[in-house]
């Protein structure tokens, strides 16, 4: 078999071990979204209904979700999410963004890896994100069937700075760690 791994010397063996070890990889996911100061509320941050202001983009504008996904496919070495989910196509207009991070998680099962660990960072002046803290995680852990104890999700305000400081948007930041071991 051309694919067996041929161990003729002493060395050869370490790196058959080193062939063994499970894979760790790291992604990144950003995104941003302007609040639409005129609605009174239908915002939704990771899945999670939340009495606020909704955001501005072409699917529902969940940033947390987006960066989640954008952080995933990162880690597997594929492409932004706005290249799987056009914001130009009628197809993903008002979207529930739970169907991006299914698609992800498809994705990392067809590659098979498993998420070791997702740390999501939100940064807004209002609303206080704690209050939705646990509701947030188990809705992600739901989706990704994922341990609620391996999702971390974090805020902070950026200190009435710039365009967030105002209050005109919400970011949200995300780090995923990825195993080929379960
Ligand atoms: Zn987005």
């Amino acid at each position: 078999e051309k694919f067996n791994y041929k161990i003729t010397f002493a060395d050869d063996l370490h790196y058959f071990k080193l062939f063994l070890k499970p894979i760790f990889k790291s992604g990144i996911g950003y995104d941003i979204h302007q609040i639409d100061s005129k609605s009174k509320q239908g915002l939704k941050l990771c899945g999670v209904r939340i009495n606020y202001n909704k955001l501005i983009g072409h699917s529902d504008a969940d940033v947390g979700i987006h960066a989640i996904c954008d952080s995933i496919f990162g880690a597997l070495s594929m492409q932004d999410i706005g290249y799987y989910f056009s914001n130009n196509s009628p197809k993903w207009k008002n979207k529930n963004s739970e169907h991006f991070l299914k698609f992800a998680k498809i994705k990392l099962q067809e590659k098979k890896y498993f998420i070791a660990n997702l740390d999501i960072n939100f940064i807004c002046e209002k609303p206080n994100i704690s209050k939705y803290r646990k509701k947030m995680i188990s809705k992600i852990s739901f989706i990704l069937k994922i341990p609620e104890k391996i999702i971390s999700i974090k805020a902070t305000s950026n200190e009435k700075i710039g365009f967030i400081g105002d209050g005109l948007g919400i970011a949200a930041e995300s780090i995923v760690q990825i195993t080929n071991e379960k």
